[in-house]
């Protein structure tokens, strides 16, 4: 019991370590980008391909950083009894401006009652992480549909997309570090919702046929109403 105390401790003081190293990183990255963009435009041959690729490794930095800790503060982590419906207006703000540009929608199903236990900002980076992929799946006129229902003692979300879709050797790999299909993918995105998800006492499920687009359900404990005395 003591080790395991002491390791997640020490897993409380690494988390902490890197959020607030994505902090500090993220500007100084942007404005090194900045300047390599200009400096790009006025050069040509060699130079200019060297530049390009330089640039297109900064994006594979700042990428790592978001499917990591787009949220990630410098803090100690706050578990409350989250609202499914709130959590999701606050997701889908973020979101749909990328949604607008790749020429996509989202629709939102989420009933109001439902609860559950976790921390906002790791719920809301393995939401984000699963939406992003639909996102970066979409073919024409791109469609994500969101439903969030309780049933028993359980809450069932589900994201459906009409992208591109998955082969079953791509549906079997997903989760694994660095297992990427995308030019510029990281591979490291639904590996952390996994883990957030099973965190949470969760379960994530992928259903998906190429060129058919692609179900996830995630499964989660309901929790008592925040406010309610029984929860706490
Ligand atoms: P990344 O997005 O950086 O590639 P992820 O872990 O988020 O890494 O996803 C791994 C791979 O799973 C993606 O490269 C993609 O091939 C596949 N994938 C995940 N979600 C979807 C989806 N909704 N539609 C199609 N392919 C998907
Ligand atoms: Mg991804």
């Amino acid at each position: 019991f003591n080790n395991e105390l002491q390791r997640s401790e020490k897993v409380q003081i690494i988390s902490e370590l890197a959020a607030s190293v994505a902090h500090e990183v993220r500007n100084p990255l942007q404005v090194t980008r900045g300047f390599l963009q200009l400096l790009s435009e006025k050069s040509s041959g060699d130079e200019k391909e060297y530049m390009f690729m330089a640039l297109s490794e900064l994006d594979r930095a700042s990428n790592i950083i978001t499917d990591f800790l787009t949220f990630a503060k410098p803090e100690f982590e706050q578990i409350l009894i989250l609202n499914v419906y709130d959590e999701f207006k606050h997701i889908e703000s973020i979101l749909l401006p990328l949604c607008h540009l790749n020429n996509g929608k989202i629709i939102l199903d989420v009933d109001n009652n439902l609860w559950i236990k976790g921390n906002s900002s790791k719920f809301k980076q393995a939401l984000i992480n699963i939406i992003k992929n639909s996102i970066e799946a979409f073919q024409d006129d791109g469609l994500i549909h969101i439903t969030a229902y309780g049933n028993g003692d359980k809450v069932f979300i589900r994201v459906n997309d009409n992208g591109e879709g998955m082969n079953s050797d791509v549906l079997l790999r997903l989760g694994e570090p660095y297992f990427s299909q995308k030019n510029k993918g990281t591979g490291l995105g639904l590996m952390v919702t996994f883990r957030i998800i099973e965190v949470m006492q969760g379960e994530v499920v992928f259903h998906s046929k190429k060129g058919a687009g692609t179900e996830v359900v995630i499964t989660l404990p309901m929790a008592a109403p925040s406010g309610d005395p029984h929860s706490l």
